[in-house]
């Protein structure tokens, strides 16, 4: 199926900013979309370039059946150019191979499209000669560069595009974009999603990632806080590493003790991990010593530390005073 421009979501202001590219039928030669990975910047190329491509677009973008639609969905359109790095980096060769391309005689009567991702990782070569056919763009040629890190590519080549800015997600919207995921919302719980992310910056495709790690972690710190085993609390403190890890390492345990906190104090009508109320009511009711609340202050004041020899022994003083109560 061809992508729609109302496909992707959350990102009103570049979907409305190329709305209106379409719409006055003035589209850049050169267009940069960027923004934190996995925020939605490939799918809007992806979205806009089948709009190009399409003989009869719409407000949504292209229309899905005709000709050109269908040469796009089955990845044959003659016009169309999707340049990603074989290695690490973008290449002169992979530069010359497309302004080769875009040399000769288009096989349709479409513009012609390319779509560079990641555009930030290039060599300077190739950013040089990338910067040549954005100075003189063959006619009727799109080149729609998708970008992680401005900071990291040449400013003539940045200034040469207009920019389509995308912005990392409120946490509650991209846990909805999640949950109606295919590969996401079948297999996880709504507590994980919201989990990944809030701990993501607000970039559904990189909490995608995070789920599978997230998921087992929470298992892991639920299954200690449940039982308060000794040998389970040991185990798991030899899971951090000399420095005590970074701070995401620590973003199961802290939502689970937030939540054991407000339930143990009769709270708890809005807890993160909604799915697994029924351990954590039994693990309210069987505080460790010093309670629950001071469990989470503990986690809390260690999450804040820089990875250091000091945080993981913290985080070893946190498990030893994390038994039984009596
Ligand atoms: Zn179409």
């Amino acid at each position: 199926m061809v992508e729609r421009l109302s496909g992707v979501l959350g990102q009103e202001r570049a979907v409305n900013l190329l709305r209106r590219y379409l719409a006055a039928n003035a589209v850049p030669h050169g267009l940069l979309f960027s923004g934190e990975e996995g925020v939605g910047k490939e799918k809007a190329a992806r979205a806009f370039a089948a709009a190009l491509l399409c003989r009869k677009p719409g407000e949504d973008g292209a229309c899905g059946d005709c000709h050109d639609c269908r040469l796009f969905s089955s990845s044959s359109h003659p016009n169309y150019l999707h340049i990603a790095p074989e290695t690490d980096f973008l290449k002169i060769a992979e530069i010359r191979a497309l302004q080769e391309e875009l040399s000769l005689k288009a096989f349709s009567d479409r513009p012609r499209v390319a779509v560079l991702c990641p555009a930030d990782r290039m060599t300077p070569q190739a950013a040089n000669a990338l910067l040549k056919t954005l100075e003189e763009p063959p006619p009727e040629t799109h080149l729609l560069l998708v970008a992680h890190r401005i900071a990291g590519m040449m400013p003539t080549i940045v200034s040469r595009c207009q920019k389509v800015p995308f912005f990392p997600l409120p946490p509650d919207v991209a846990a909805g974009i999640l949950a109606r995921h295919p590969d996401a919302g079948a297999g996880y719980a709504p507590g994980v999603i919201r989990l990944a992310c809030s701990v993501s910056g607000g970039s559904p495709g990189r909490a995608l990632a995070l789920l599978p790690g997230l998921s087992e972690e929470r298992d892991r710190w639920l299954s200690l806080f449940v039982k308060l085993s000794p040998k389970e609390a040991v185990d798991l403190a030899e899971t951090f590493k000399g420095d005590g890890d970074g701070p995401e390492r620590l973003a199961a345990p802290l939502s689970l003790a937030r939540d054991l906190a407000l339930l143990s104090s009769g709270g708890g009508t809005d807890i993160m991990n909604d799915d697994l109320r029924e351990p954590l009511l039994a693990a309210a009711a069987r505080p460790p010593a010093g309670g629950w609340d001071t469990a989470l202050r503990a986690l809390l004041e260690i999450s804040r530390m820089p990875p250091q020899p000091q945080k993981r022994l913290m985080l070893e003083a946190f498990f030893f005073g994390l038994r039984k109560k009596g």
